[in-house]
């Protein structure tokens, strides 16, 4: 009888990112992609959150590697994170893997891992795990969806995916492909991105914004250019590009990544743009506003990027004026939209006419859309389903969906974050769940914790009052060592705030003396005494909600 197959999704389902997910065969693991999100504007300073690895930790000397299914940072962007605590085999395309090791690198742990390139079609075996890659069209060239042949079965993983029927690149999802599989072997399971499920309809092919971008420019002769886009969009990229160069320009790019996402691709031959006409930002000065056309990152509102800089007035390359055109060639990922807004008003207040998505159509979605779903799941036709890639409404969509195209409710799980299913010979059952926090990565650090979080939410919101009490005991005498002093910060101001501070002060310095004349000694007691008093004053008297932090010195232990 063949060993039950465990699935453990470790993040990606119920969110936009941080899409991790684990098979286990044979007592091994092998993940399918760790990658990251992009905090919320309420995930106070946050710069990243990972996927929880306490369950991979603990079971670290089992993990054979990660299949990384395309280049995007919330499929690859974590792996470096990974590699802090075990070595792993780094398995995708070329251009994928080239991608994952520029991250790596920034981690200083290429040594850590091994890479594994595949090539599109190829079926190769990784210890226990047999395994097989369909290309599939994406926003990202060289995307993969991924086949494990195991012995419960056929698990798909489609990656995330779009049916481009006229892709940049020529390189068709492979449907063919996969539809042998169903129909040779069988699907046991199959795992789908459902970020598109509520779209209803087919997304645009990507070739049909090379036209737009290009009529766009051709209106605009004389004037400066800059077009944002993600770095990692090497088909943009080169649209923007044949664009520019139909229309005499010449093409510079800006920021980190573009720059070295530019440089990987042209070298592997992924993105051509002749030497004559690129050139650096360095050199941008040289050319008069119509010769050229900036590419540029920040099209998600990134604070540090180069576009954001742009706004700001602080880009020391570039000082946009009256008459450019930026044309941010991209849509808002849910959580950004406050953040690209805030972009646009500085660029438009600059004097720049900007172009998005909701004036022209100059970005196409890379994920399939509800009709582009039904094509691969009528192709595909799972004995199971658990749709993936998405937040919970998108997944649940996704499920009603599948249904549709004919797999009875029964055999649809939705899963969340921490949960496992187990294939067997029984079909598939849930199992144990493992834990599946958001980490929250801040400068260097990993691992925050939610509770400095919400110190840092009530921080912003209410800044903080603290009164330092210093005592002096000696046997049974006890008393205060000059007056307490109140500090604050993004609290109150003026004379009616230190007529406030004033009566704080006196009312700490009577707490505190009752309290060591009825015997109170302890640091913890009168701290504990100091907050509930002051927390009190402080919301009869202002209504505020600061952070309340009390210091007594000199007390008992
Ligand atoms: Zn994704
Ligand atoms: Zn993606």
């Amino acid at each position: 009888m063949p060993q039950p197959v465990r699935v453990v999704f470790l993040g990606g389902l119920g969110e936009i990112g941080r899409n991790c997910a684990a098979i286990e065969v044979d007592g091994r693991i092998m993940l399918i992609d760790c990658g990251l999100m992009f905090p919320d504007n309420d995930m106070a300073g946050i710069d990243l959150v990972l996927p929880d690895f306490t369950w991979l930790r603990e079971n670290s000397h089992r993990v054979e590697g990660v299949v990384a299914t395309h280049g995007h940072e919330d499929h690859i962007g974590a792996i470096g994170w990974l590699l802090d605590e075990m070595p792993l085999k780094v398995i995708g395309s070329p251009l994928t893997v080239g991608l994952a090791k520029n991250r790596i690198e920034e981690r200083g742990h290429l040594k850590k891992a091994e890479f594994v390139e595949v090539r599109d079609g190829e079926r190769i075996t990784v210890g226990p795990f047999d395994m097989e890659f369909f290309p599939v069209t994406h926003s990202v060239p060289h995307g993969y969806a991924t086949a494990f042949h195991t012995p419960q079965g056929v698990i798909l993983h489609s990656g995330d995916f779009k049916l481009d029927m006229t892709p940049v690149d020529g390189r068709l999802t492979d449907l063919a492909g996969i539809g042998h599989l169903a129909t040779d072997d069988g699907i046991r399971l199959f795992l789908c991105d459902s970020t598109n499920a509520q779209e209803a309809g087919f997304s645009a092919s990507e070739t049909s914004i090379g036209q737009n971008l290009q009529d766009i420019l051709r209106a605009r002769p004389g004037r400066r250019i800059v077009v944002a886009c993600f770095a990692s969009h090497i088909h943009r990229v080169q649209q923007i590009a044949n664009a520019a160069i139909e229309c005499d320009r010449t093409v510079v790019t800006m920021g980190r990544s573009m720059n070295k996402n530019v440089a990987l691709a042209r070298q592997m031959g992924l993105l051509d743009i002749p030497d004559d006409r690129i050139a650096k930002i360095e050199d941008v000065d040289r050319y008069d506003d119509g010769q050229v056309c900036v590419i540029s990152t920040g099209s998600q509102g990134e604070p540090m990027s180069a576009l954001a800089r742009m706004s700001s007035g602080d880009n020391k390359f570039l000082q946009i004026k009256q008459h450019d055109c930026v044309i941010l060639s991209s849509h808002p990922i849910p959580g950004n939209e406050t953040s690209v807004a805030t972009v646009i008003e500085g660029l438009i207040r600059r004097g720049a006419e900007v172009i998005d998505s909701h004036t022209h159509r100059v970005h196409a979605t890379g994920h399939a859309q509800s009709e582009e779903l039904k094509v691969l799941h009528s192709i595909v036709r799972p004995e199971w389903f658990i749709p993936v890639h998405g937040e919970y409404r998108h997944m649940v969509e996704h499920a009603r969906l599948a249904t549709r195209v004919g797999i009875s409710a029964e055999r649809v799980l939705v899963c969340s974050d921490g949960d496992s299913v187990i294939l067997s010979d029984k079909g598939v059952t849930r199992g144990e769940g493992v834990p599946a926090e958001y980490v929250y990565v801040h400068g260097t650090l990993g691992d925050l914790g939610e509770g400095v979080l919400d110190e840092r939410r009530t921080l912003g919101t209410g800044g903080f009052v603290s009164a330092v009490v210093s005592l002096r005991i000696e046997g049974a005498n006890a008393a205060l060592v000059g007056s307490p002093q109140i500090v604050s910060r993004g609290w109150i101001s003026g004379p009616e705030g230190d007529q406030i501070h004033k009566e704080a002060l006196r009312l700490v310095s009577d707490t505190v003396e009752d309290a060591l004349a009825n015997g109170t000694r302890k640091r913890a007691d009168l701290e504990r005494l100091v907050r509930k008093t002051l927390g009190r004053f402080v919301s009869n008297r202002t209504r505020l909600r600061p952070a309340i932090v009390p210091v007594v010195l000199g007390a008992h232990e």
